[in-house]
């Protein structure tokens, strides 16, 4: 079994160690190797072997100081040709299916992506979420080796013992090609307090319903007050309200909040996408009737105008005791 590592500042990203977790499930004992490249990736390989990885492969090459797709695929594939794995499997985040769609194309191998499951066999059955989550279904991989993308937040992240990892390092052969598509430039979105909309305990979000950009400003205050996030939904980015950074859904954040606090959205299926890990949802919409309702644990049919100010205003009391 090879994975393919995503890392941030010395460590593991948690999706990726739950992508791991369930890689070990279905490695069911067989040795599991990872791959990870860019600044960074020794110290986040070095933590691994308490997940079950007895080797980390590091690949070293200047082209891979930034996330570079093909680059990326190509010394994934250069381990698999070392260590002949009879799966690969990485994360289900953007970048992880990125790079896995690049490994398949190289080696001319199937992968499916986002499983929530998968059973060791040959052909190997898998779950995955299609259609942005609003079906499931059952497939079988053929053909060797398979590759397999581990939908976020469907498998929780599992440590398996405290064994070290053999951390070994490769300059993987690429050439100019492999280069050509590559990160050139970051830019830090700024966060109110600091706290990422994919790590936020409490997000809120608007839609449409908010009015305006200025129509945020209540949940701005919220979140400020919960040390929360604020999001929104896609009408809301294409209107030019508030920057796509800010976007949950299927083609945009994916999230997991202990709550989900979605003001004035419809809850269209690709909004409902990007939100449903969430704990608790609470909606608030004008529209008994729209289907985020259907799809809340809890619902205020009434004006986000006047009921995120309400919430506020009794989160402040309260702390005021
Ligand atoms: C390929 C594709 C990908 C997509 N990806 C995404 C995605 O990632 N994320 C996403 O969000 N959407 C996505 N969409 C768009 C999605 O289909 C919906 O169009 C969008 O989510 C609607 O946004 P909304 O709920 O804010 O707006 P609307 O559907 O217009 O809903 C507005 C809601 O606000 C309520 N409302 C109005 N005024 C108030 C008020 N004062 N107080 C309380 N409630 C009020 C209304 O009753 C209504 O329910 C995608 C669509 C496609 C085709």
């Amino acid at each position: 079994m090879l994975v393919f590592l995503e890392h941030s500042d010395g460590q593991p990203d948690d999706i990726s160690l739950q992508a791991l977790t369930l890689a070990r499930d279905l490695a069911a004992g067989a040795p599991v190797h990872a791959v990870l490249a860019g600044p960074g990736a020794t110290d986040a390989a070095a933590a691994l072997g308490s997940y079950g990885v007895v080797t980390a492969h590091v690949a070293e090459h200047e082209g891979l100081a930034t996330h570079a797709p093909v680059a990326l695929a190509r010394s994934i594939a250069e381990v698999a040709g070392r260590t002949e794995p009879a799966a690969i499997a990485a994360a289900g985040s953007e970048r992880g299916n990125e790079v896995i769609a690049h490994v398949a194309a190289i080696m001319d191998a199937p992968f499916a992506a986002n499983c929530i499951s998968a059973e060791p066999g040959d052909p190997m059955p898998v779950t995955r979420v299609r259609w942005g989550g609003s079906l499931l279904e059952e497939a079988r991989l053929h053909g060797s080796p398979k590759l397999v993308t581990v939908a976020p937040h469907a498998v929780a992240a599992q440590a398996s013992g405290t064994g070290d990892a053999a951390v070994e390092t490769f300059t993987p052969s690429l050439s100019d090609a492999d280069l050509v598509v590559r990160v050139v430039e970051r830019v830090t979105q700024s966060t109110a307090g600091g706290v990422s909309l994919a790590d936020a305990r409490f997000v809120v979000s608007c839609g449409r319903g908010a009015g305006s950009p200025e129509g945020f400003a209540p949940a701005e205050e919220l979140a400020g007050l919960l040390g929360g996030a604020v999001g929104c939904s896609r009408a809301v980015t294409i209107l030019g309200w508030r920057p796509h950074t800010d976007q949950v859904g299927q083609t945009g954040t994916k999230i997991a909040p202990e709550v989900y606090l979605a003001c004035g959205i419809s809850g269209a299926t690709q909004h409902m996408a990007g939100c449903k890990g969430a704990k608790r949802i609470i909606a608030v919409n004008t529209d008994p009737e729209a289907p985020i309702i259907a799809n809340a644990d809890y619902a205020v049919i009434g004006d986000l105008h006047e009921v995120i100010p309400a919430i506020t205003a009794e989160l402040r009391k309260e702390a005021a005791g």
